[in-house]
């Protein structure tokens, strides 16, 4: 379940892959509506939350990932 968690400036994979052939998006735009940017042609389409939220497989890389902050203290 946890994996349909996403964020802004996250990669993602979607179920069907974009007619260019690349299944990997970044959200460059969270809202009512997800813009995401296709990152094999650059294309960016306005995707209703609901619809994008059906279509994502799962989150690739996240644009917070915990796991890159070694316990950095401060
Ligand atoms: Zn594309």
């Amino acid at each position: 379940m946890e994996n349909k968690q996403f964020h802004l400036g996250d990669i993602v994979q979607m179920k069907k892959p974009h007619p260019c052939g690349t299944n990997e998006m970044a959200i460059i735009r969270m809202g009512m509506d997800i813009r995401v940017k296709c990152l094999g042609c650059k294309h960016s389409v306005l995707i209703p939350r609901v619809k994008f939220e059906k279509r994502m497989k799962k989150v690739l890389r996240s644009a917070q990932s915990p796991a890159l902050d070694n316990e950095k203290e401060e």
